[in-house]
């Protein structure tokens, strides 16, 4: 593991600090499900205390009472086993420091560096200053310790209504950063919270209470997201002036939030997407949420491969999807059986051969091996595209009088056209060269195209779900401001198909390629009676392409 962050950790054990090991933690907030951005967090977190023989905490940060739930508690601890990463017994709740956090406000109020501010959020707003102002002071930044004891107690005690009062650091009206100007870390909201019910009346801002969640943690390095960075000094300033050792207490670094072309990842947007029903709910095979994507058939491997080959940048930039799928297309490459199913099944009787059944013998893997038989009868499908009444030269599939292979089969020849009364070709009528047996003596025969095909007696229905990307992007591949109006109609389209019998007892989350279609995953939908396919990704590597440019 080779990036900045690792460097500043490198340079942090060199200058002889943090002597007691490396402990990172991923912190997600319980409002929502991971989705792939938390994966980039996720893996360079883990992947920091790995790579340093330390440790990673799993720690809800839940103190943001409002709009939590206890769904996404469990689908965050799901998605974090799923992609591979443990936490041992290190799963914490910010809430469980409700004392703690207050104790420490105690404390700053003690030393003079926190106030009772008696200003509405509208006055706080205005006395903050601008970018080029400086702030105002409040009139009630100069009370007494003794009195914003008194007051910081009775705001516990439930004795003022929401929003009249809060609790301010105590720092500086004038810092150019505006962090800096005496931020609020308490406020008063009568709320019932998910962990710890009616306890507390009073909540810690996001700010004060993170620095202190690390620290309590014995966090050495605390990772998070850019827009953070202007939050650091009051980070240092916060554990600094409570008196922690600058040699062992945490310090944040700051990395690129990951995003990717064509997808969203903010959870405001996804929990709209599955509240409005514009998707099947939070795993539906479309969305970039981590139960989104394993559903579709994403795999960890190809996720925690793709997290690495992005790296981790100081600057925002947005990531080809063509970048993800190809991750999860190599990894597919190497370990999905291959088998022929038939998206659009046309008919082709095969006039020269007979009614039984003969078992041929198709390879499940170009590189593993292993083989099973595929059923070849007189009755067969193959796919509508691979058929063409007025074919261009270039079109080496099957066409009027012409030639193509059947893969693991024979050559055959297309004599006759069959219609129905719209004129849409209904049936072909074709024969085999029986000397072209693939793998035969005379199989050699030189002939361009080779198609997939079933057995009409023997294969198997299965509902077959194409997916596109959920949301369309101009030509410069930017979202537009309203996603909603950016859906893409066609996202999700459904094939009666039908597939070779090896297939049967298949379970849910077995991957195959289809020759010549794509990286098929079962879905859990599949009963015994149903098989339900999504499709992963196609062949066509995009990624590739650019990469070799
Ligand atoms: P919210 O908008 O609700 O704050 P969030 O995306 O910040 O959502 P958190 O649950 O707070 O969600 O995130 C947990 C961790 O994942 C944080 O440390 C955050 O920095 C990181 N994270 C979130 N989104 C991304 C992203 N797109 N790329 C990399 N890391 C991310
Ligand atoms: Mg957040």
């Amino acid at each position: 593991m080779i990036n900045f962050v690792q460097q500043e950790i490198e340079n942090d054990l060199k200058a002889g600090k943090y002597t007691e090991g490396i402990h990172t933690r991923f912190p997600p907030e319980p409002n929502g499900y991971l989705h792939i951005g938390h994966a980039k967090s996720v893996c360079l977190n883990f992947g920091l205390a790995l790579h340093n023989g330390g440790l990673c905490n799993l720690r809800f940060d839940d103190t943001n009472p409002t709009k939590e739930d206890v769904e996404f508690v469990d689908s965050i601890q799901e998605d974090i086993k799923w992609l591979g990463f443990d936490w041992g017994d290190r799963k914490f709740f910010a809430s469980d420091y409700f004392g703690k956090f207050y104790d420490y406000a105690v404390e700053l109020i003690k030393r003079g560096l926190a106030y009772v501010d008696d200003l509405s959020a509208e006055e706080i707003r205005a006395y903050r200053g601008t970018l080029t102002e400086a702030g105002k002071e409040s009139p009630w930044r100069n009370r007494s310790v003794e009195e914003n004891l008194d007051l910081f107690t009775r705001m516990k005690a439930g004795e003022f209504p929401d929003g009249s009062k809060v609790l301010r650091a105590k720092i500086d009206m004038a810092s150019p950063n505006i962090n800096m100007r005496d931020p609020v870390i308490y406020r008063i909201t009568r709320a019932t919270h998910h962990h710890t019910g009616d306890d507390w009346l009073i909540y810690p801002m996001y700010d004060f209470a993170h620095p202190l969640e690390d620290a309590i943690e014995g966090i050495t390095h605390s990772v998070c997201t850019l827009e953070f960075e202007d939050h650091r000094p009051f980070y240092d300033w916060l554990l600094e002036s409570l008196g922690f050792d600058v040699n062992t207490r945490p310090r944040q670094i700051e990395f690129a939030r990951l995003d990717l072309t064509n997808t969203i990842t903010s959870k405001r947007k996804l929990r709209q997407l599955v509240e409005e029903n514009h998707v099947r709910g939070w795993d539906d095979p479309r969305m970039p949420t981590l139960c989104g994507l394993r559903r579709r058939g994403f795999t960890p491997a190809a996720i925690k491969d793709f997290c690495e080959r992005i790296g981790v940048a100081k600057s925002n930039s947005v990531v080809d999807i063509a970048m993800l799928e190809h991750c999860v297309r190599e990894d597919l490459n190497d370990s999905a059986d291959r088998v022929m199913a038939v998206l659009d099944p046309l008919k082709v009787i095969l006039t020269n051969v007979d009614d039984g059944v003969e078992y041929l013998t198709a390879e499940n893997h170009p590189k593993r091996g292993g083989s099973r038989f595929v059923p070849f009868t007189r009755e067969i499908f193959i796919d509508r595209e691979d058929f063409m009444e007025d074919a261009p030269k270039k079109f080496f599939r099957l066409k009027p009088g012409g030639e193509v292979r059947l893969k693991y089969a024979y050559i055959i020849k297309c004599n006759e056209v069959i219609k129905n009364t719209a004129g849409e070709v209904v049936e072909l009528h074709c024969t085999i060269d029986p000397t072209s047996k693939s793998g035969g003596a005379t199989a050699g025969r030189k002939i361009k195209g080779t198609i997939h095909w079933v057995s009409a007696k023997f294969a198997l229905p299965a509902e077959v779900r194409l997916y596109d990307y959920l949301l369309t992007t101009d030509a410069q591949g930017n979202l537009p401001e309203d996603f909603i109006a950016a859906l893409n109609p066609n996202s999700l389209i459904v094939k009666q198909a039908l597939i070779e019998p090896s297939v049967r007892w298949t379970n849910a989350g077995t991957h195959y390629q289809f020759l010549r279609l794509g990286y098929f995953v079962v879905d859990p939908d599949t009963t015994p009676d149903k098989l339900v396919f999504n499709r992963v990704v196609g062949l066509k590597d995009t990624w590739a392409k650019v990469k070799d440019r």
